[in-house]
């Protein structure tokens, strides 16, 4: 993770309009904040509404590693919210780059990454997969593939739909005999839907690495990187005026102030029905503004 940033106090807030003069540019959480699993959140519509009117660029930072952009979009529309594939950052957009990464360190180079028939590495994630010419390439561990697990030079994990636990033994009993890289997409532990909390590759992967020993590449927020991509599609706005909204603290706030931006933490996600504040100051991580809902 990285570093707590120092602390400071939140101020709380009716929404993101109050104080949208304020910035420049807007990064949103999905989950949590414009919608709840596959249902929108009420105030989504009129505070999106309010930043296409002051014509300021934004992009929808997200974890979810489930669906391509093109299916991100139609479920966006879906819920009433029209975006273009371009303001759509994924942590997934960095995988590329991981697997050139991973292949270049402890395994022999591969040009292209991942194409090379020895250097096969195995995917968990949810059909159709994301980012299909690469993943068409590996080999699906979700849905009955775990048996393959022992031939795979490392794995890519996208998402934890229909990944059962006797997937995930099988997996780090494999791991713990062969150690290789993984490499997750999805940092986040948890996301919240009606009536409950889902687990998510984060939580499955820092289980793996504690009884495996192998360091996972954790792709997407709260990490550097993924910010480094969504600051430079913004151009030169200064951080200071780039605001972050999001609904989890160790993902959302802790990653925006780490990348020098400003936050909005919202009731609406993680910190449902429960203190946001208190949660805040236990987590040493506090947002910039707090608000009921976005
Ligand atoms: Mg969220």
């Amino acid at each position: 993770m990285p570093a707590k940033p120092p602390p400071r106090t939140a101020r709380r807030i009716s929404g993101l309009a109050e104080v949208l003069d304020q910035f420049d540019a807007v990064i949103f959480d999905n989950f949590g904040v414009l919608s709840l699993g596959d249902p929108a959140i009420d105030a989504g519509a009129p505070a999106l509404a309010a930043v296409r009117r002051s014509g300021k660029p934004l992009r929808i930072l997200t974890n979810d590693g489930a669906k391509g952009i093109e299916a991100m979009l139609a479920d966006h529309h879906g819920r009433g919210y029209v975006f273009r594939a371009e303001e759509i950052i994924p942590g997934y957009r960095l995988l590329e780059r991981a697997l050139a990464r991973s292949l270049s360190t402890g395994h022999p180079p591969a040009e292209p990454p991942a194409l090379r028939t020895e250097q096969v590495w195995g995917v968990i994630g949810l059909d159709p997969l994301p980012l299909p010419a690469l993943t068409q390439l590996m080999i699906p561990l979700t849905g009955g593939g775990i048996g393959q697990v022992d031939t795979v030079a490392g794995v890519v994990f996208f998402d934890t739909g229909d990944w059962r636990d006797a997937d995930q033994q099988r997996l780090v009993a494999s791991l713990r005999a062969a150690p290789r890289p993984v490499i997750v997409c999805n940092p986040d532990l948890t996301a919240p839907y009606p009536g409950c909390l889902s687990i998510e590759p984060g939580w499955s992967v820092n289980q793996l690495a504690d009884s495996t020993g192998v360091e996972p590449v954790f792709l997407g927020k709260p990490f550097a990187a993924i910010y480094d991509v969504a600051l430079g599609d913004l151009g030169d706005i200064p951080r200071e005026r780039i605001i972050a909204v999001g609904d989890t603290p160790h993902t959302d706030v802790l990653g925006a102030h780490a990348a020098g931006i400003k936050s909005l933490l919202v009731e609406t996600g993680f910190t449902r029905g429960r203190d946001a504040a208190a949660l805040m100051e236990q987590a040493g991580i506090v947002a910039d503004y707090v608000a009921a809902t976005v």
